[in-house]
């Protein structure tokens, strides 16, 4: 997945509206939820006091090793663009991008047919370069870190038939985008931005049902105690759900998870196993209460509105930069302006400038909707200790108490002492209402 991951990062940012969280494993799912003293309800209830005791209960080695985990991937975010931007400039400056296009235009004269020919050998010079940092960052740290127990055969699986899925939806994506530049000359870039955002939209349209059961496999959750609650909720919130599903993500990871995914009739809530095996029934319902919330605030749509502006920046941004670029180094570099196919290195290459440094940005629109889906799941759900358990478990792999502009830059969902003291909050103002499960 994370070579689609890498191509479709904005398709991610779109629509992954998961709220992940990770856990040891146990062998049996807990019934009963261990609140710490200072955050049971009392006359004398204080939201700090019961934030800090949830936090506290954190034995300090787990919490060290994933603020290190967390911060790691900071480094990683560098590290990625960095390695994707060295890449495209080895195929512009050693001319190996001039001479693929040469070749395609040996092969074929129509136009379409070379830009197709043309983005296979470049997928490819580009996933094997890339490759030493993918296996680093998605094999090695995840298990050094326990996040993972997936062999290596069954992870390399993973990687070729996203490396497939990248091959069939850049392939389409890039022949299009191409055929608009050739077509609409100057204007190319306001186009090409409405028609990436259209792309994207079908492709999370069809990605719950085609794409995520390549991963894995979906069945139907038949097991009523966790069902009916999950049901029940989302009828009192006008979701027109009848199954809820559940997903073999422990075949990748240990992390636990739900997510709402696709729309207009592809919608499917699922839950992973991890999250069916490890939780108390108030942590699954607070999870699906906030997954809920995505749908209910009409999140994917919204985020459609947001990337289009977003992708319209973005392309103007690529317009102006292609075109001086091309003006400076076009020649030495044998390309013939900016409908040749041989300039996808170098637009690739202020594209992710563009996506890097408006990191902060997009993380912030994400944070955003994930705190309001927090919010819509605590009404929902009624479980605010259920709520900031579920927080702690998704401090093993996200830092728990950061800075507040450690957390603008680089969280994408608030962190733990965010939403755990959103939900005391919460508890705070229902207390007494709330029922612990
Ligand atoms: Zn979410």
């Amino acid at each position: 997945m994370a070579t689609v991951l890498r191509y479709f990062g904005p398709l991610v940012l779109i629509f992954a509206v998961a709220c992940a969280c990770v856990a040891e494993m146990r062998s049996t799912p807990p019934t009963t939820l261990e609140i710490p003293v200072a955050a049971r309800s009392s006359a004398n209830f204080d939201v700090k006091t019961a934030t800090d005791a949830w936090l506290g209960s954190v034995p300090p080695d787990k919490k060290a090793r994933s603020d290190a985990y967390f911060e790691g991937g900071y480094w990683l975010q560098l590290w990625n663009f960095l390695l994707s931007a060295a890449i495209m400039i080895l195929l512009l400056t050693t001319r190996w991008s001039a001479s693929i296009r040469e070749w395609t235009q040996r092969v074929t004269a129509r136009k379409n047919l070379q830009t197709l020919l043309y983005f296979i050998p470049f997928l490819l010079i580009t996933a094997v370069l890339q490759f030493p940092l993918a296996v680093y960052e998605g094999y090695f740290r995840e298990h050094h870190y326990g996040l993972s127990n997936q062999t290596f055969s069954s992870w390399l699986r993973d990687q070729f038939v996203g490396l497939g899925v990248t091959a069939v939806l850049g392939g389409i994506g890039i022949v299009v985008l191409f055929a608009i530049v050739r077509r609409l000359g100057k204007n190319w870039w306001v186009w090409g931005a409405v028609a990436s955002v259209v792309f994207l939209t079908i492709t999370a349209l069809i990605a719950p049902v085609y794409i995520a059961p390549l991963f894995n496999t979906y069945t139907k959750l038949n097991n009523a105690r966790i069902k009916d609650p999950i049901l029940s909720m989302a009828r009192a919130n006008g979701i027109p759900a009848t199954d809820v599903y559940e997903v073999d993500e422990s075949r990748q990871s240990k992390r636990v998870s739900a997510n709402v995914s696709g729309f207009l009739g592809t919608e499917r809530i699922s839950l992973n196993d991890n999250l069916l095996n490890q939780c108390t029934l108030g942590e699954i319902e607070t999870t699906m209460g906030h997954e809920m919330g995505h749908y209910v605030l009409h999140h994917v749509y919204k985020d459609i509105l947001f990337f289009g502006v977003f992708f319209l920046v973005g392309f103007a941004f690529l317009d102006c930069g292609l075109n001086r670029m091309l003006v400076r180094w076009g020649e030495r570099w044998g390309m013939r302006g900016i409908t040749d196919v041989a300039v996808l290195p170098l637009a690739v290459l202020l594209l992710s400038f563009f996506l890097f440094v408006t990191t902060p940005v997009q993380n912030t629109w994400i944070r955003t909707q994930e705190y309001e889906a927090d919010i819509f799941g605590l009404d929902a759900a009624r479980q605010p200790d259920g709520e900031a358990a579920i927080d702690l478990k998704l401090g093993d792999y996200r830092k728990l108490d950061p800075s507040s502009l450690e957390e603008f830059i680089f969280f994408d969902h608030p962190s733990g002492r965010t939403r755990i003291t959103a939900a005391m909050r919460w508890k705070k103002e229902n207390l007494g209402l709330e029922t612990a499960k």
